[in-house]
């Protein structure tokens, strides 16, 4: 996603809304024992099933098993949920008074995730925009989590996400605890308690790093309604297993089940073939699949199911912006497994989660002729029944495939390379802006190309709304952008760096977003002279190679280090390297690990050996570890 607007987009965001993480009423809290048994496994890693621990999270279902001070959980009186009817709210009395709201949590010994969310409004009497004088603490057992005040007043509710991986394996009590003086009112507004736990996992064990399922095909045929808001059909994905420890079960994730409210969902599977479903978790965005036998190495296997998808309202990556609907992350995919067990991390709206290993699709899409349908690899309309098209997109070598459908307005010219471009504008879009989309469109795709090698997709379509919160969002031969030379020339620099070289997204956001601001200043020919003379860190947990997890707790520093620091860091390679050096390197480097997955380590080991100057101080300037 391009950093455009992140902070509008972070405030809209949590203002639009109405996510509720996880339904309350899903914890499945480990006995005691199976913790102390599983935490002493010695050399068998723990298992961990990723679930929600919070009971009652949502304070739907009276005030059990919360501990909380006198008339907390209500639900009316002026305040209103985040989801549901019921909600915690802590003082607003507007005298000297303290609230508080406990629940003892147990985090299964197995995950190595965990993650601590809640939605919270902050409302005051108080006028000063300088001292805070009633405040809430947040508190994982002895731990301050955060405090806010009154200075943190705002409309609506705000998510707050902490990593508490350090609490594996313990119970432990989550409070908040308000604390008003005698002044004028502070109100504190609780909804939707979440913590989720993931990672770890029975399998492989540590010395098997291979990245497994290995996708072999995505096949998926899909019909829309009148207006391209709904589509259903049947989705198949084959896979083998590549690694030496055995597939027992494979996960998919429903990622645009984070814009439901869970357990109701967008994303629907249903008539699962080729194993055995258990419950949504994380959210509702992974669904567990039970092989009917385990998969050896080299093995195939293959799930196929209905699968529907209802696009909400909202000028999103996956939403409605009146008659265009923009549907990406909605075709479920699969998780990886590798040295650190499967990958299950949350949905993240300030960047992206997504993880996945490249793939080949063939979708159809049958739809009214009347709408236009941009999408993922290459496209051949063919008639279908009366009034409608059927559009076959065929994409080779992707992570993911994303399309939009709607009555847009469609210019097309080829690149100096002969990559075919594709610009589609919603109604509002002049066609002055869109010609200029065009000629920035065929600019970066070849300017990209020329540093990290030829374009390998074919065609590339740039879909443009400036109704859109963020600056623009990149898919497989597919953007969605306002109408920004900057922007656009990013999301086509994921192309590279997330498209062709992968990337965990969400434990490694900067192998994508500081790469692609690099290529996007040097696309656009900004040398970056000075830029790491700004940096100022937040504290020293602070680093570029921090995961989303840290920047879902720290968002308003999020866009400042990984995009600017990161591609300044880059920009200071480039000068301590020399300009030739870097120049071979991300090239040889793109060239090392197309169509694979970039880590931090491997760059750093690849940058080193591009050059005699010892780096070692480098990456400790730079807070690039890994
Ligand atoms: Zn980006």
């Amino acid at each position: 996603m391009s950093d455009r607007l992140r902070v509008l987009a972070t405030r809209a965001a949590a203002l639009l809304s109405t996510t509720v993480l996880v339904a309350a009423g899903t914890a499945i809290l480990a006995a005691p024992t199976a913790q102390a048994a599983q935490g002493n496994s010695g050399a068998a890693a723990a298992s961990c099933t990723a679930t929600q621990v919070v009971a009652n999270g949502g304070f739907e279902s009276g005030t059990t098993p919360w501990t909380t001070s006198s008339g907390v959980i209500t639900s009316g009186g002026g305040q209103s949920a985040h989801g549901g009817t019921s909600f915690a709210w802590l003082d607003g009395y507007g005298s000297a008074h303290t609230d508080s709201l406990t629940q003892s949590v147990t985090l299964p010994a197995g995950c190595t995730s965990a993650s601590l969310s809640f939605w919270l409004h902050v409302d005051t009497a108080e006028t000063t925009k300088t001292t805070a004088y009633d405040k809430l603490t947040a508190k994982i057992g002895t731990t301050t989590l955060a405090t806010y005040s009154n200075l943190d007043a705002a409309a609506g509710y705000v998510k707050k996400t902490f990593d508490v991986s350090a609490y594996a394996g313990q119970t432990v009590s989550i409070s908040f605890n308000g604390v008003e003086d005698s002044g004028l009112q502070t109100s504190f507004v609780l909804d939707d308690v979440a913590l989720d736990v993931s990672g770890g996992g029975t399998t492989p064990p540590p010395n098997d790093a291979t990245r497994t399922p290995a996708p072999t095909g995505y096949t998926v045929n899909l019909t829309s309604d009148a207006n391209g808001a709904n589509w259903s059909g049947h989705q198949t994905i084959g896979f083998t297993n590549p690694s030496a420890t055995p597939l027992t079960e494979v996960y998919l994730r429903l990622w645009d089940n984070y814009h439901g409210s869970c357990p109701t969902t967008p994303i629907t599977v249903s008539n699962l073939t080729g194993g055995t479903t258990a419950p949504l978790t994380v959210g509702c965005t992974a669904l567990k699949v039970t092989l009917p036998a385990p998969l050896a190495q080299g093995a195939s296997g293959s799930v196929g199911f209905d699968l529907s998808i209802a696009v909400p309202s909202g000028a999103d990556r996956f939403g409605r912006d009146g008659a265009f609907a923009f549907i990406g992350n909605a075709l479920p995919v699969l998780a990886v497994r590798d040295a650190a067990g499967w990958h299950l991390d949350p949905y993240t709206n300030n960047g992206e989660s997504f993880y996945t290993l490249a793939s080949d699709y063939t979708v159809t899409l049958d739809h009214p002729s009347s709408l236009l349908v941009p999408a993922t690899g290459t496209s051949v309309d063919t008639p279908g029944s009366s009034g409608r098209t059927v559009t076959t997109a065929t994409a080779k070598n992707v992570r993911e495939f994303a399309w939009a459908a709607g009555p847009f307005s469609k210019i097309s010219g080829t690149s100096s390379t002969g990559v075919a471009v594709n610009v589609y504008s919603v109604s509002g879009i002049s066609s002055s802006s869109a010609q200029s989309m065009l000629t920035t469109a065929k600019s970066a795709v070849d300017s990209h190309a020329a540093r990290f090698g030829a374009y390998p997709y074919g065609e590339l379509d740039a879909v443009i709304d400036n109704n859109f919160w963020f600056g623009g969002m990149e898919y497989p031969g597919f953007v969605l952008d306002l109408v920004s030379t900057t922007a656009l020339t990013h999301e086509i620099g994921h192309q590279w760096w997330y498209g062709i070289v992968g990337d965990d997204e969400y434990n490694s956001p900067w192998l994508d977003e500081a790469f692609t601001d690099y290529a996007t200043d040097l696309a656009l020919g900004s040398t970056g002279t000075n830029c790491w003379s700004s940096v100022s860190w937040a504290s020293s947990a602070e680093k570029i190679t921090n995961s989303m997890a840290y920047w879902d707790a720290n968002s308003s520093r999020y866009s400042t280090v990984i995009y600017n620091y990161g591609k300044c860091a880059l920009h200071d390679l480039r000068r301590t390297i020399g300009d030739a050096a870097m120049t071979t390197l991300l090239h040889d480097y793109a060239a090392a690990h197309w169509y694979g997955v970039s880590t931090t380590a491997e760059f750093k080991a690849a940058a080193q050996a591009a050059t005699t100057v010892d780096l070692t101080s480098f990456w400790t300037q730079h807070r690039i570890e890994g």
